[in-house]
């Protein structure tokens, strides 16, 4: 008999056929209130989740009593209590790799955007308000040659650091748990403690995971840190940052501007401070949002969902401790 999936998150025909090949599919198409209803009936019978986007918590879990595997089509899984699912032994898995280029094309789109002023001056143009040459008031600042800091040297930091290096001369620094040898010697990067990386960088890069240890890990103190030249860059996750002390530098030009994928609540609200300082770039969470990427990445998620359903290791398993010999 097939074993029953509950999808929260549309496929392509391809991949959705793939998926029904092998599993009976009850799809969720919206996660508003009708739609959370009926994911929560439709939990009892699932054997594997496959989705984004929702906190997926106990109170909900404790709903589905056959449930084997969850897919998260995704590779930050801060949506999940991962002690919980290994101590029910349900396989969470994640879709890294597939995503790292196109994310730090998102990094680097606002590291233009914020240092050349693109979104601000744009919107005069259009506005119809270029009636002269522009002059120093809409200057922005270089990007070449500019030293690049990047907190959290995993797939997504090495990518931007290989376009800041090879791309844009940029000398590199970095912070991480553990130095890593082979990406200083690829980018000529230099590690560094994190006060003394928000001390040096002009760019400083957020590409690191939410967890317990970074949650809040750029706050007041940490902004103080920085120079009034600082261009802050945020696609790894929004609670990583105490908006709040965010909000309080760019008022207090404690740095110079602020380019931002993710917030600490998401959509962000549109009556947030933050927009309405010209100097920040909001976009909407869009890292990995190209088409050619988000396929690839529900394509990963499929192929370890099924994997995980035929009693098959997962390529992309996060909680090992999870699966049994
Ligand atoms: P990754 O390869 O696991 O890299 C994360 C890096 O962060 C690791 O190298 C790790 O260092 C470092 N790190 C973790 N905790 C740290 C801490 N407390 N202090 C310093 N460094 C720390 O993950 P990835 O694939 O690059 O993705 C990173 C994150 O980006 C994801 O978790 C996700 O939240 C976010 N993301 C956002 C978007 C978006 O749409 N904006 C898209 C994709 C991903 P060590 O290697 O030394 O342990």
């Amino acid at each position: 008999m097939k074993k029953q999936v509950v999808l929260y998150k549309k496929l392509s025909p391809a991949l959705m056929a793939r998926l029904q090949e092998h599993a009976e599919v009850t799809l969720i198409d919206s996660l508003d209130a009708e739609g959370l209803a009926r994911l929560r009936a439709a939990l009892p019978h699932a054997h594997g989740l496959l989705g984004a986007s929702l906190k997926l918590d106990a109170q909900l879990l404790d709903l589905a009593p056959n449930l084997e595997a969850i897919a998260s089509v995704s590779v930050g899984v801060d949506n999940y209590d991962i002690d919980y699912l290994t101590e029910r032994r349900i396989l969470l898995t994640n879709t890294p790799d597939v995503l790292t280029e196109t994310t730090a094309d998102t990094g680097f789109a606002l590291i233009l955007a914020t240092a050349r002023r693109v979104v601000e001056l744009a919107n005069m143009v259009r506005a119809g308000q270029w009636q002269r040459n522009i002059g120093p008031a809409q200057f922005g600042s270089d990007v070449h040659g500019k030293t690049l800091g990047i907190i959290g040297m995993g797939r997504i930091g090495e990518a931007l650091a290989q376009r800041g290096h090879f791309g844009f001369g940029m000398p590199v620094i970095y912070h991480s748990h553990s130095p890593k040898p082979a990406v200083e010697q690829r980018f000529n990067a230099q590690y560094r403690s994190l006060p003394e990386l928000l001390q040096q960088a002009d760019f400083v890069c957020l590409t690191l995971p939410l967890t317990a240890e970074t949650e809040g890990l750029i706050g007041a103190q940490q902004f103080a840190q920085m120079r009034p030249e600082t261009i802050f860059i945020n696609i790894s996750r929004g609670k990583v940052v105490d908006e709040k002390a965010l909000i309080e530098a760019l008022r207090a030009e404690q740095i110079r501007a602020a380019g931002l994928d993710v917030f600490e609540r998401e959509p962000l609200d549109p009556d947030s401070p933050l927009l309405q300082l010209d100097n920040v770039v909001a976009t909407p969470h869009i890292g990995s949002a190209t088409h050619e990427t988000r396929e690839a990445m529900a394509g990963c998620a499929v192929n370890n969902l099924l994997a995980a359903l035929a009693g098959e290791l997962p390529k992309n398993l996060v909680n090992v401790r999870a699966w049994k010999d």
